[in-house]
């Protein structure tokens, strides 16, 4: 695993993604060990995660496997450097912190959850509801489309 990726943890803990695809089988395979919404889907944040560590790594789903965020994709070639990857982790982490912060809330990942259902129903603060552009203009340019 990445070292970026052990202090990381956004595409795991829902931060990214809402739900990925799984491959055939793996949901009856571990259905006791991601969070599995369905036959070909499972949802995040996945129960698997411990802080920002994966517990299944060696068995963890084919998408799993074969993702990288952006950023891990431009340092893997070579067009960033580790420090400018650090640096954009950190700031995705920072803003999202800053969100936290907003809602008064201890818990990064779960407050970023529920400012988006609040700001769905249009009833997030607008100190939050800045919080939350934020993060989701760094988060824009941290996505890549899953692998099918
Ligand atoms: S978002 Fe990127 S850096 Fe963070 S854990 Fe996922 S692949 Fe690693
Ligand atoms: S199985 Fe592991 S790598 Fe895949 S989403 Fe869960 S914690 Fe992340």
């Amino acid at each position: 695993m990445s070292a970026l990726c052990l202090s990381c943890g956004v595409c795991c803990d829902g931060t990214l993604f809402a739900t990925a695809p799984l491959a055939p089988g793996e949901a009856a395979r571990l259905a006791e060990r991601v969070s599995v919404l369905d036959a070909d889907t499972m949802e995040f944040p996945c129960r698997a995660l411990d802080g920002v560590r994966c517990t299944i790594y060696d068995d963890r789903p084919r998408i799993c496997r074969e993702f990288n965020c952006l950023v891990l994709a431009e340092l893997a070639a070579g067009r960033i450097t580790e420090e400018e990857a650090r640096a954009f982790i950190d700031e995705v982490l920072t803003r999202r912190r800053a969100l936290a912060d907003a809602m008064g809330l201890t818990d990064d990942a779960g407050a970023l959850r529920e400012a988006r259902a609040l700001a769905k129903a249009n009833a997030l603060e607008p100190a939050a509801l800045a919080a939350l552009e934020r993060l989701t203009r760094a988060l824009m340019f941290l996505k890549l489309p899953l692998p099918g």
